[in-house]
């Protein structure tokens, strides 16, 4: 968080203000991107350091890039997968859990795949974009969705157990509906006290789009990113941090 006399306080007066929010919020629904894992050492996709730098979203995240080029999408996820698989939650993940267990009125919405919310213990959580540790059959067989910890994953492309056809990643690509029972219990969540959006370029749809309904039902909207993003002048109280370390401060008031 900014250092600095003037600016300190004014930190300080914002977290005062979002933990008295908090206090009183009988419904608190936390919204999660990428930015929560940072600190985890897992590259963001925007922002500093993401991923899209490096590679086109397009070609990789997508089912046409899928069907073009099934390798090359593997290796890239097979490469995430390995990467993510040597990394620990941290206190952002951390302080959600605690919150998860001891706040009955809460719920988290991730649109992370990275599964480090469920290794940090959090109850109460809608995965609206899948898991990159779930596999699920490009058939269509009617496979269900199966576990699958590997790394690295070999044969690489892995295959469907009860088809044989190639297995796809269990993750909500670009393009790609959100399943409908992970779309309403965010809606559901949406109307709630306090509405807090941490880690997130809230560019992704239809995610994004869950502020704006939480806020026109009447949330207080608290953001946490170190960056400003599309939603930020919307929200009622913009914390400008890293989630770690907010996240951190508000729970120990
Ligand atoms: P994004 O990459 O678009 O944006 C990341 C945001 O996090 C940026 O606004 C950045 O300013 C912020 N950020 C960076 N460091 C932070 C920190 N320490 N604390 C708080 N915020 C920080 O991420 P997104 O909005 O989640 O993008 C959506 C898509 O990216 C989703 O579909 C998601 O599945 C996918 N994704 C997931 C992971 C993961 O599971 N960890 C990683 C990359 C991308
Ligand atoms: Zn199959």
């Amino acid at each position: 968080m900014a250092e600095g006399d003037a600016t300190e306080e004014g930190v300080t007066a914002d977290i005062t203000r979002a933990s008295a929010r908090l206090a009183q919020a009988g419904r608190l629904t936390v919204l999660t991107g990428a930015g929560v894992s940072a600190a985890s050492g897992v590259p963001t996709f925007r922002g500093a350091g993401g991923l899209w730098r490096h590679f086109r979203a397009e070609d990789l995240a997508t089912p046409g890039a899928f069907a073009r080029d099934p390798a090359l999408v593997w290796e890239w996820y097979d490469w995430r997968r390995s990467l993510i698989a040597a990394c620990q939650p941290n206190r952002a993940h951390e302080v959600l859990a605690a919150w998860s267990t001891a706040h009955r009125g809460f719920a988290l919405l991730t649109q992370n795949v990275d599964g480090l919310h469920e290794r940090a213990g959090t109850a109460q959580m809608t995965r609206l974009h899948g898991s990159i540790w779930t596999l699920r059959c490009w058939n269509e067989c009617g496979a269900a969705p199966w576990a699958n910890r590997d790394v690295p994953l070999r044969p690489l492309p892995p295959r469907c157990p009860s088809c044989g056809a190639m297995a796809r990643p269990g993750v909500v690509w670009f393009g790609e509906p959100l399943d409908p029972l992970d779309l309403a219990r965010a809606d559901q969540a949406s109307t709630c006290d306090v509405f807090m959006v941490v880690g997130t370029s809230a560019v992704v749809h239809p995610a994004a789009g869950l502020i704006d309904l939480a806020r026109v039902r009447g949330a207080f909207v608290i953001e946490i990113n170190p960056e400003s993003t599309p939603v930020s002048d919307m929200v009622d109280l913009s914390l400008r941090g890293p989630a770690e370390v907010v996240l951190d401060a508000l729970a120990s008031c």
